[in-house]
């Protein structure tokens, strides 16, 4: 029943909200949350692990995204309640913060609140409940830090299978292959040492798309890559050696903002104004020229005679440059994005070994490489279609991500719902040492993350009770702890051996996070709708 205000207390209307605001309180509240919460967990279900199905979404204006990805199945879905918004930006924190987990921790937050709902149901207190989900939160990331193994990052091998690991739940196997090769070939490169910690900016690599050629075809390349071409074909197509001016003002003649009418009655007249403003042309690049420079990177126009007399000169350039671009050329050669003629000169250009234009697919690319700055990488990514394309680019991103993970905190654990049913099992054994309210709401959490493994299990087309009750058996010896579902074979296996890994942060912060957020979900027993503004008026037409 929704009670909508005015509300009466002793026969007195009593109004403190608009009109046309609406409220739920109690138990219609949490019951009307918890649906909204097991509605993104049943979206999510079907999409979790190697075995799980691609998203076909539909936007307002036809665009179509094909995913698997838990984030960007949220991210699309164009989800109103409010509750399912707070799982979305649980998942979308997730992705920013770890890179991967992100179907898994939308699941689990759907999970702990199911388990939430039957004890709420058994009549257990909320509090008991909020306070028991934190108690088994900690354990088990307390836990988890001791099953959790170590690793070098610098071992490539263990590198590449914790890589392997996150892609194989989005792409088909070759190329997970190359895309984990690429990974842990290009994150090390970026890597900075603070203290005895490492820090990875994996901002630093550039991703670019271009349609065409296969996903084997992705390169590395040193540097940084505009998706644009020459602005003259005399220019040189290949310069090494070179010395960048980063400008963003127009080698042109500016167009006033006021139209102005000239009439020109002679010939002369109008040579006289043509000379004029070849001139100031001339003078404007001539300033640039003088710098030294032998390569013009343009954010805004270069026109004709501009063009002609830099391709005379010798000059390559490129005009119309996106602005993060031009701050990426800045980073990556050492140069100053210059905004006015005054601040040319040779100390303010940026430099690269190379600068060559080259056709990839039916387009002209120029590829800026050897910077100055080596940490400066990019990813020429190609694929078949547009939608091939845009989930590589967010495999890539992830798994950069990933990697990165292993370096800030170099420690993996097995996957395959292993350590999911690992960590029930410890929790399990906490909940006997509690009593009441608490112990019933550890052993939820312990069943919210055994489903993990259920999930698994079933969208790989086995029978899922089976499976637990088998996991939970290996994993009752001290030796079973890495034992977890292969989804290829259909058999237990040590994941650790098998090589499906993942970084312990990401377990870490999927188990935190959820588990906020239920709380946070959990303590809400109020929640009142503003009214819908009124449309605003409707301007007389003229
Ligand atoms: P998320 O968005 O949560 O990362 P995924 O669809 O990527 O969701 O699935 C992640 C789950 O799949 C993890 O529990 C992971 O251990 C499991 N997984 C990944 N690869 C395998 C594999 N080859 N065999 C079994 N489980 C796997
Ligand atoms: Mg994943």
């Amino acid at each position: 029943m929704t009670i909508a205000i005015p509300a009466q207390i002793g026969g007195q209307p009593v109004l403190i909200l608009k009109e046309g605001s609406s409220r739920r309180t109690g138990q219609e509240a949490v019951a009307n949350n918890l649906l909204a919460a097991r509605v993104v967990g049943e979206l999510l279900r079907p999409s979790l692990g190697p075995k799980g199905l691609n998203k076909m979404l539909v936007g307002s204006v036809g665009d179509v995204t094909i995913t698997k990805s838990g984030v960007t199945i949220l991210s699309e879905a164009n989800i109103e309640h409010p509750i399912a918004k707070m799982i979305v930006e649980a998942s979308k924190s997730q992705d920013k913060e770890v890179g991967d987990g992100t179907t898994s921790v939308a699941i689990l937050i759907s999970e702990l609140l199911r388990g939430a709902e039957d004890l709420l149901r058994r009549k257990i207190h909320k509090s008991a409940i909020i306070s028991g989900y934190f108690l088994a939160a900690d354990a088990a990331v307390s836990a988890l830090s001791k099953i959790a193994v170590k690793i070098e990052p610098r071992d490539r091998d263990s590198l590449r299978k914790v890589a392997f690991t996150a892609l194989n739940t989005m792409l088909p196997e070759d190329v997970c292959n190359t895309f984990a090769k690429m990974a842990t070939d290009t994150v090390p490169e970026v890597v900075e040492k603070r203290g005895n910690k490492y820090v990875v900016d994996t901002d630093n690599i550039q991703i670019v798309k271009k349609e065409g050629r296969g996903a084997d075809d992705t390169q590395l390349v040193r540097g940084v890559i505009l998706d644009k071409e020459l602005v003259h074909p005399n220019m040189p197509k290949r310069l090494v050696d070179c010395r960048l001016a980063l400008i963003d003002f127009p080698l042109e003649i500016e167009k006033t903002e006021i139209s102005a009418e000239i009439k020109i009655n002679s010939p002369e007249l109008l040579r006289r104004m043509r000379d004029e403003e070849a001139k100031t042309i001339e003078e404007l690049v001539g300033k640039v020229a003088n710098s030294g420079t032998n390569v013009v990177i343009c954010q805004k126009g270069i026109d004709e005679d501009a063009q002609h007399l830099l391709a005379n000169r010798n000059i390559l350039a490129v005009r119309r440059v996106k602005r993060s671009d031009m701050e990426k050329l800045a980073r990556a050669t050492g140069g100053k994005i210059l905004s006015n003629t005054g601040e040319v000169d040779a100390e303010a250009l940026g430099k690269a070994g190379l600068v060559e234009e080259r056709k990839i697919g039916e387009d002209k690319m120029v590829f800026v490489q050897d910077c100055s700055n080596p940490k400066s990488l990019s990813i020429l990514m190609r694929g078949e279609t547009e939608k091939l394309l845009d989930e590589y680019e967010r495999a890539m991103k992830s798994v950069l991500s990933v990697v990165a993970d292993v370096y800030e905190r170099n420690s993996i654990v097995a996957g395959g719902g292993a350590v999911e049913v690992e960590l029930a099992k410890i929790l399990k054994r906490r909940a006997a040492q509690l009593s009441g309210g608490q112990q019933l709401a550890v052993i939820a959490f312990a069943d919210a993350l055994e489903e993990i493994a259920v999930i698994l299990s079933e969208n790989a087309g086995a029978n899922p009770i089976e499976s637990v009750t088998r996991l939970r058996k290996a994993h009752k010896a001290t030796s079973g702890k890495n034992i977890g579902l292969d989804l290829q074979s259909g058999k237990l296996v040590d994941m650790l051996k098998r090589g499906v890994v993942e970084p312990e942060l990401v377990k870490e912060r999927y188990i935190k996070a959820a588990t906020e957020v239920t709380n946070m979900i959990l303590r809400i027993d109020d929640v009142v709708v503003a009214s819908k503004p009124p449309p605003p008026p409707k301007q007389p037409s003229t």
